[in-house]
This record gives structure tokens, C-alpha cells and sequence, in this order.
């Protein structure tokens, strides 16, 4: 598959890239950031929304700087590891992402910017044309959603990234930095659930650094992923649980790759300590029903919710056997 034509920016500093992104914009000229293309790449070769600008973040160096408590958005996935003083949360999901070779270019900003993923939407251009397209990406066609028709207002594809519930269960926080200046917010409030935006940048703006409160160093967790192959699969489904031993008001749990967004249970979880404290079997209900999933990736929605379950009960006995 050929790659389309783009042109590449490679500015080298954050102001630099945010002036780039504005003079893109006013010119009404679209554009992608790209930091390890581990997936809008691939996208552009099957045609999915390619753009005739595309800035790479590769060289700004503080997007780089990698310290236990701030993490930059090109920092490398395989490089989240213990030696480098990351916590072992991290370490864990990160190295359940994709394949080796993947997680050697793939970013921590991709993975938290990652594009929600359909099954009527990752194919080819010529699948993708036999079925009239899709919402989505519809070449101008209008065409209809496949998974929910008969509405063109809400794209319901999925986001399967890994490391979201990870860090949220540890409380982090996004910096992002565009033409209207720098803003911080909590990771858990930075999706949107909406499969076409995905989150809440807005245009120009990206992601620079993701940082961890000093007390996420106190917390120990455990994250369950379910896959088809364990040697590279996207998350079916995936549950991240964390807490302070021995301290259950301190719990965190938080779930991914089964709606448009990755979500922090803080509701489900505090109610469910006030009735049955941190059982299992109870936890594991109220995170099971507040997840909907649609049919739109490689299982059935029906057997993803259900091991939702299982995932819970494993990060959470997980959690207590290492008390
Ligand atoms: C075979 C295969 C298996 C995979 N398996 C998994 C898996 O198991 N789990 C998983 O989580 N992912 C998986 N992925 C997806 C992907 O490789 C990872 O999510 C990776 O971390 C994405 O990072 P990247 O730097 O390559 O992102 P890119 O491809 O460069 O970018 C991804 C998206 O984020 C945007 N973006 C990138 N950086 C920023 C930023 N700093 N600010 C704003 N927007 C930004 C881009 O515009 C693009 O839309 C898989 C990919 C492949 C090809
Ligand atoms: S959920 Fe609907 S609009 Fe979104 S990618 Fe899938 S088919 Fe297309």
C-alpha cells in the first residue's frame, strides 16, 4: 500500500509547533500530528482521513524529557521501565502494548491520543468503498453509521489504547499547549465521548507532557487485559485498579477498550465500598454495569462486558494478595 502524498513538518521546539499548527489553520490547511505513527501511518496508507500537512513532534526535545512524576509525549513506550524510575503500573500496561518491535517507536502521547478503532472504519479503502463507506470516514458520500444507524450524530468506535486506565487509576494529569496557551486537566477528563473527536483538544493544540501526582508512588495496582493474541492485539477489554495497601477508600478503578472513551469508576467504586467495602465480587457487578459495549470490534460486545467481571476480580484480588 502507497503511502499519500504529505507534506512533513519537523519544528523543533513547542512554540515553533504551535505557530506551524496556527499558520496550517489559518491558511485552511488540515493537518495530523504524528509522534511514533505506530497508527495514523497505517491509516493513511488504507486512506482513513490522510491529510495534506502532517507535524512531526519528533524533534522538540522537552517533549522527550522522561522523570518518574512527568512523562513527555514522545517519550518511547519500552522505555517506561523500572530502570527509568517509572511506576510499576506503568511499566506493567506499557509492556502489554502491542508488539515489541511497535512499543520501540510507539509514544506515550499517541497512545493517549490514539483514534478510536471500528471495524466498518479499519480496513482498506476498497473494503471500505464496497459498504458505501461509513460515517466516519465518509468521502463525502454522507453515508450512514454502521453500528448504530439512522443517526449521523454519534460515531460510537472504540478506543482501545492501554496505558488511558493506567494512568488515570493513578490520579494523572495532561498538559496540553496550542494557539490559546498552555491548560492542565485531569487525564479522566480529557475524552470525549464521541468516537470522531475523540477528546478535547482543540484545533491546534496537542498534548506535551502527562504528569503523576507524588502520591501515585504510594499506590500499588494491577491492570487485566483481555486480547485475541497476546503477542499484539489492541484491548478487547481492559481494567486498571489501584490503591493504597490496605487503605479501600483509596481505591481507583477504571476501564478501557469498551466504549469511545477510557473511564475512571469513581461513582461505582465509592458506592460499592459504602455497601459491601472492597469485595471483589460486588466491585466487579458495579463496573459491569456501567459498561455498554457496541459491536464494533474483534469479539462480541456480550463477551467483552461479561469478562469485564473476571478483569475486575483479578486486578482487585491482584491488589490484595500484595498487600
Ligand atoms: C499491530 C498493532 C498492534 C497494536 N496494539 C496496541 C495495543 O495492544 N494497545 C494499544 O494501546 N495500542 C496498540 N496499537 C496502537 C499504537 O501502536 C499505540 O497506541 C501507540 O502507542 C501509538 O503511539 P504513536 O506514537 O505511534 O502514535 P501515532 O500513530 O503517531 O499517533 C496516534 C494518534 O495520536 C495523535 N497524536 C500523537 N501524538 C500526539 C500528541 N502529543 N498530542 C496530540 N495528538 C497526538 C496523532 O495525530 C494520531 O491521531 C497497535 C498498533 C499496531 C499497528
Ligand atoms: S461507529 Fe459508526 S461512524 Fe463510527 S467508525 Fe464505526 S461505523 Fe463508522
Amino acid at each position: 500500500m502507497l503511502m499519500p502524498p504529505f507534506e512533513l513538518h519537523h519544528p523543533t521546539s513547542v512554540a515553533e509547533a504551535v505557530d506551524l499548527a496556527s499558520s496550517l489553520m489559518e491558511q485552511g490547511l488540515g493537518f495530523d500530528w504524528v509522534a511514533g505513527g505506530t497508527d495514523v501511518l497505517p491509516n493513511y496508507k488504507w486512506r482513513i482521513n490522510p491529510q495534506p500537512h502532517v507535524i512531526s513532534l519528533a524533534a522538540i526535545e522537552e517533549a522527550h524529557s522522561l522523570l518518574p512524576t512527568s512523562i513527555g509525549c514522545m517519550v518511547r513506550l519500552d522505555a517506561l521501565t523500572a530502570d527509568n524510575g517509572v511506576h510499576p503500573l506503568l511499566v506493567e500496561a506499557a509492556a502489554k502494548v502491542a508488539s515489541s518491535l511497535i512499543r520501540k517507536s510507539a509514544t506515550v502521547g499517541g497512545n493517549l491520543c490514539l483514534d478510536t478503532r471500528c471495524f466498518w472504519y479499519n480496513q482498506g479503502e476498497d473494503w471500505r468503498r464496497s459498504i458505501d463507506w461509513c460515517h466516519k470516514a465518509d468521502c463525502g458520500t454522507g453515508a450512514d453509521c454502521r453500528v448504530i444507524p439512522n443517526q449521523n450524530t454519534l460515531c460510537v468506535a472504540t478506543y482501545q489504547g492501554d496505558l488511558a486506565p493506567n494512568f488515570m487509576v493513578l490520579g494523572a494529569s495532561v498538559h496540553l499547549i496550542g494557539p490559546q496557551g498552555e491548560r492542565q486537566l485531569p487525564l479522566s477528563e480529557f475524552y470525549a465521548l464521541d468516537g470522531m473527536k475523540k477528546n478535547v483538544l482543540e484545533p491546534g493544540e496537542f498534548l506535551l507532557k502527562v504528569t503523576l501526582p507524588e502520591e501515585a508512588f504510594s499506590r500499588v495496582g494491577s491492570y487485566q487485559k483481555l486480547r485475541v493474541r497476546d503477542s499484539w492485539d489492541f484491548p478487547e477489554a481492559g481494567v486498571a485498579a489501584s490503591w493504597i495497601p490496605s487503605q479501600p477508600e483509596s481505591l481507583k478503578i477504571a476501564s478501557t477498550a469498551l466504549e469511545s472513551i477510557p473511564r475512571l469508576h469513581n461513582e461505582e467504586v465509592s458506592k460499592t465500598l459504602a455497601s459491601n467495602g472492597m469485595e471483589p465480587v460486588a466491585m466487579a457487578a458495579a463496573i459491569h454495569k456501567a459498561v455498554k459495549p457496541v459491536n464494533n470490534t474483534a469479539l462480541p460486545p456480550r463477551y467483552r462486558r461479561s469478562m469485564v467481571k473476571t478483569l475486575t476480580k483479578r486486578a482487585l484480588r491482584a491488589l490484595q494478595q500484595g498487600e
